[in-house]
């Protein structure tokens, strides 16, 4: 069975993983099938086993070639200009999918609408997205959800990127620990403009030194200006972290880059 059959994830292992490499495409039906039966999640036409149908699932907005710092679109997926400029604090970032329509209807319909039955469809996407490393990228020691403000999970009932970060230490083999906080709750983000963005949460984590010594990836629903991962790998570094890695489902484009 291969590695890249997104139901057998034999282990974390994936560096020295020699043979042909499946389309994404191929990747990503296969990660569809995985869902219940059921109509598609996207224009409700029967698809069986499917969570979204064929058509649905090839029109998922993705970022074929992104930096491997902030996973933005770049030429040849190198680091792109603004990274080599102000080197992010992530030693590797990963999105599974650019925030475009449809996938963001899909997000909302998750964070907002209770739909806990998109977290499979997204930590097998995500952990498929992180699988694509290059060779010799070592993987995280640890799997740590960004933690959301009190005030918005007891609004909302659940913790959106603990439920995926959840699912994706599972699929990966990766151990999922705790010991990234708040340190207070702040504005939410969305509410900001961009420029706002990075002051408004700069100083607002605290890692556990039990996150020390070790190369941590930081799972979000939605990197959006990459400010709230940035300062919480920050915290992480600071509680002597040997790395960090952003790994969000989706990747918002900045307005110039639009799919
Ligand atoms: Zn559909
Ligand atoms: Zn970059």
């Amino acid at each position: 069975m291969s590695p890249w059959s997104l139901s057998n994830f034999p282990s974390a292992k994936f560096n020295n993983f020699a043979g042909p490499r499946p389309s994404a495409w191929l990747a990503l039906a296969r990660l569809c099938q995985r869902a219940l039966p059921q109509s598609c999640a996207l224009c409700a036409a029967p698809c069986g086993s499917l969570l979204v149908c064929a058509a649905c699932c090839a029109g998922l907005p993705r970022i074929a070639s992104a930096c491997p710092l902030c996973a933005l679109p770049a030429p040849g997926a190198a680091v792109c200009g603004a990274c080599l400029a102000r080197p992010p604090p992530f030693a590797a970032a990963f999105a599974a999918f650019a925030y475009a329509f449809p996938l963001d209807r899909m997000l909302q319909a998750f964070k907002y609408g209770g739909r806990l039955s998109h977290a499979d469809f997204f930590a097998e996407a995500l952990s498929a997205s992180v699988a694509q490393r290059p060779v010799g990228t070592p993987w995280p020691d640890a799997v740590v959800a960004l933690p959301l403000a009190r005030e918005r999970q007891r609004a909302r009932g659940f913790d959106q990127a603990a439920e995926i970060a959840r699912r994706v230490a599972r699929i990966t083999g990766v151990t999922m620990m705790a010991g990234l906080h708040r340190t207070r709750d702040t504005p939410a983000q969305a509410a900001l403009p961009w420029k706002e963005r990075a002051r408004n949460v700069r100083g607002a984590f605290a890692a556990e030194p039990s996150l020390g010594g070790r190369r941590i990836a930081i799972v979000d629903d939605v990197m959006t200006t990459g400010a709230t991962l940035a300062s919480a790998a920050g915290a992480v570094l600071l509680a002597g972290g040997v790395g960090v890695e952003a790994w969000a489902v989706a990747r918002t484009l900045p307005p110039a880059q639009l799919l």
